[in-house]
Formats: structure tokens, C-alpha cells, sequence
């Protein structure tokens, strides 16, 4: 068995740089998220099917093409997930929550579909996603459109990314929208581009979405879904949009907008981009009013959003320049092995005192090998202690990034030199 293992077709490892690029995203998530009072809920990876099957609608990629779903050893169907939603609202519908505590929630993890791998399109991909049960008013539209908005402000990537907004009525409007769809491109049906062929039968939607040139011209003539949604859905649009423009928030609102679920109704929106090639997409939301009670709940409105994490760190590293990456700050150094004890000492004190990334040289060596273990780690500083260090409670201060002469200080006034760099 000499060949070489590697992770599934799809899947890949996160190195630690990309690793704390992805950790900073979830984070400012988190905290922003937090400052919302949104709370945090965790989620099976593995649910049944069924699930996705009647929450997503069969006739959706992320189930008809998508799903990774097999039989459990009791010949069960399971699936991994493919993304939160569902799962959020069956958790809500299993604990009897949306009417008593109008829960607003967020998760993180990973998500499966089965799609061709190519940049910003994985098999396992990262969400973090934000969902609120029980609103119905356009202000909780608005809160979580400003929840993205901050998150991506923080991280630098407003300026890189376009909202694009729309309304997609109720399910009525959708129903009675889609039947004028299917017969205006009936005729044009040989004309259309395979997957929209493919669609006219089972999500003619969709349709609207291809990148077809010829199925855009096409298009250009079709019934539009605005003409079809009700006065009281456009009126709560006028309000969503009202409220973003007073908090100038920019926006466009995109006709050809759908997205890819069935549960979606009325507000639908999107974050693109242009920087990052042909997956430009990098968060995703809108209401499902309908979701709730499809699984069995009591009819509760609902709308969230989810992100994608690889999508954002790829955007973060097209467009910001990477301070270098690095994860230490002090290397500790014993001259030799009777100063072990001493240096870790030194070591707590450092990681007690401060937030500074100490790592202490770990395996016997020459002082010259030591050094240049220390220079490769990125530190900014080599704290060094020898016999005479040790004996006099002191320590050794090297700059290894400047040329600032080595200090010699008490023990006692360590912190106090690496707190003023
Ligand atoms: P796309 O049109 O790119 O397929 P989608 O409509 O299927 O996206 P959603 O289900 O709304 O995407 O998921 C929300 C976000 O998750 C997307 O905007 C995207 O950033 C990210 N995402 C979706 N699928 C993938 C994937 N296969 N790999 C990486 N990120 C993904
Ligand atoms: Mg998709």
C-alpha cells in the first residue's frame, strides 16, 4: 500500500494559515452575531433524508443532484447535510420553541452536496448561518441584512461585495408566476440550455438563474414575478428597502434573484461578488414562511441567512493584502537542559501576563540550530536564559526582527519590554 492518501474528491484540509483566516471570520460572526443577542445552537451533522427530502423539495440541486445521503446499518435513509436551514427549523419544531421564545439563532459547521469541486465550490464547505422564527414585520429583514452588512464591514469586504435584494411573493404568486414562465419558454424549449431544459419540467425558476447567454435573451421577454406578487408583499418590500437606504445601506434589487430553495417566499437576498470567479455568491439568505409548518410546526414565519466561510477567506486573500502570517511571538530558549524548569517559568509568567504566542524550544540542540528555529518561527523576540540568567533571575532579549541590540533585564521586568514593543 504505497499510494499515497488523500482526502475524498471535494474535501480538503484547511491549513493553519487559511485555518486562522476562516477562524476570524466565524468569529467576527460570533461577536457581531452576539451583539444581536442571537444565540448559538448546534446541530446534527447527520439528519434523516426525509428531512431535506420535504424541507428543500425534491426538484432542488442541493437534493435531486446534491445529497450524500446512504442507508444506515438499519437500512435507514441518512444524508449529510447539506445545509442548516431545515435542520434549525426541525430542532424548533422538535422543542416546541418558536411561538413561546421567538428564537433567534445562529450555527456553524461544515456542509455536504455533492458538486463538481472547483475554486469556491467544495463538497464540504463552511457556513455560518442566522435564522429568527415567529417575525413577520420587514424590521427583522432588516436586522439580519445589517447583521451581514457589519460582519463584512468588519472584515474589510463591504467595498468587494454587491447586496443584491428581491422579492419573490408567496407561494400563490410563485405558483400562478411559474405557470406564465412555462408557457412563455414552452415554445423556446429546444432553445434553452440543457440544465434549463432540464428545469422547465422541474424548477422553472431556476431558470432565471442560468448563465446562458441565449437563455438570458430569451428571457429578456418572459413574464416578469413582480407583475404576479400580491399589494401587501410589495408594500412589506417598499418597507425592507426604505429601511436599508435610511442606514445606507447599498443595494440592488436583482429581478433574476430566486435562489435555489423551494421554501423561500416574499424577501430573498444575496451577497456577490466580482473578485472571486465564477462561484461569486458569498452569503445567502431570504424568508420561509412556509418551512415550519411543512415539517409539522404550527405556521411560524421565518428568515435567515446562511455565509460561506471558504468563500469569504477566498475573497479576504484575493483582496487584502496578508499582514504575513504568523503564530508566534516569544521563542523561549534554554541554553541548555539544566535551564528547562527556569524557562518554563519564564514561559507562564509571559502566558499569564500577557496575550503573546510564547513556544519554547523543546528538543536538545546547539545554540546556533536553536536560533534559527526561533528566526523561521516568525517570533518577534527570542527570550533566552543560560546558567547565568538563571542565577541572577534574569532573562535575555533578542529582537529578531530588528536590529535593536539584545537587553539583558530582571526577570521581574520582562513584561514590561514586551508589553511596550
Ligand atoms: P451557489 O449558487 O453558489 O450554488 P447556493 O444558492 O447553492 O449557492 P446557498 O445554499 O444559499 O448557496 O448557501 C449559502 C452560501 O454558502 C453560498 O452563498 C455560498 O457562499 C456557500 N456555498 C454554497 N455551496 C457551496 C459549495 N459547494 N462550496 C462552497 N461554498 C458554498
Ligand atoms: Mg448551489
Amino acid at each position: 500500500m504505497n499510494q499515497r492518501l488523500k482526502p475524498v474528491r471535494g474535501m480538503r484540509d484547511i491549513l493553519p494559515e487559511d485555518s486562522a483566516r476562516f477562524s476570524l471570520i466565524e468569529d467576527t460572526f460570533r461577536s457581531v452575531l452576539s451583539g444581536y443577542s442571537y444565540e448559538e445552537i448546534r446541530l446534527p451533522i447527520v439528519e434523516s433524508k426525509n428531512l431535506f427530502d420535504r424541507g428543500l423539495g425534491e426538484s432542488t440541486d442541493a437534493v435531486s443532484k446534491e445529497m450524500y445521503s446512504f442507508h444506515d446499518r438499519d437500512s435507514s435513509e441518512l444524508a449529510l447535510r447539506p445545509e442548516g436551514t431545515a435542520s434549525c427549523a426541525r430542532a424548533i419544531v422538535n422543542h416546541s420553541m418558536a411561538h413561546e421564545d421567538k428564537p433567534r439563532l445562529w450555527y456553524a459547521g461544515p456542509m455536504f452536496r455533492h458538486e463538481r469541486p472547483q475554486a469556491g465550490r467544495y463538497r464540504q464547505f463552511q457556513q455560518v448561518g442566522a435564522e429568527a422564527f415567529g417575525y413577520s414585520g420587514p424590521a427583522i429583514d432588516f436586522e439580519l441584512i445589517q447583521i451581514v452588512t457589519n460582519v463584512l464591514e468588519s472584515l474589510g469586504l463591504i467595498e468587494s461585495v454587491t447586496l443584491l435584494i428581491n422579492n419573490i411573493g408567496d407561494a400563490t404568486a410563485r405558483a400562478r408566476f411559474r405557470d406564465a414562465l412555462v408557457n412563455y419558454l414552452n415554445p423556446y424549449e429546444s432553445d434553452l440550455d440543457s440544465d434549463s431544459r432540464t428545469r422547465l419540467h422541474k424548477n422553472p425558476m431556476r431558470i432565471l438563474d442560468s448563465k446562458n447567454e441565449r437563455t438570458q435573451t430569451i428571457l429578456e421577454g418572459a413574464p416578469k414575478l413582480k407583475e404576479f406578487v400580491g399589494d401587501h408583499s410589495t408594500e412589506r418590500f417598499e418597507l425592507i428597502l426604505g429601511m436599508l437606504s435610511e442606514a445606507q445601506i447599498a443595494y440592488e434589487v436583482a429581478d433574476q434573484l430566486v435562489r435555489g430553495f423551494d421554501y423561500y417566499t416574499d424577501s430573498v437576498f444575496e451577497w456577490v461578488t466580482d473578485q472571486i470567479g465564477a462561484q461569486d455568491a458569498v452569503c445567502a439568505g431570504g424568508r420561509y414562511d412556509g418551512l415550519i409548518e411543512l415539517l409539522g410546526g404550527k405556521p411560524t414565519p421565518g428568515i435567515g441567512f446562511a455565509a460561506g466561510v471558504d468563500r469569504i477567506a477566498l475573497l479576504k486573500s484575493e483582496t487584502q493584502e496578508d499582514a504575513s502570517y504568523r503564530s508566534t511571538d516569544v521563542y523561549l530558549i534554554a541554553l541548555s537542559e539544566d535551564q528547562r524548569s527556569y524557562v518554563s517559568e519564564i514561559a507562564k509568567r509571559i502566558r499569564q501576563g500577557t496575550n503573546l504566542r510564547v513556544r519554547e524550544h523543546t528538543e536538545p540542540g546547539r545554540m546556533g540550530s536553536k536560533m534559527r528555529w526561533a528566526d523561521k518561527s516568525g517570533a518577534t523576540w527570542a527570550v533566552i536564559a543560560g546558567e547565568s540568567e538563571e542565577v541572577e533571575l534574569n532573562v535575555s532579549i533578542k529582537w529578531l526582527r530588528s536590529d535593536r541590540e539584545q537587553l539583558r533585564v530582571p526577570l521581574v521586568g520582562m513584561l514590561e519590554v514586551l508589553k511596550a514593543a
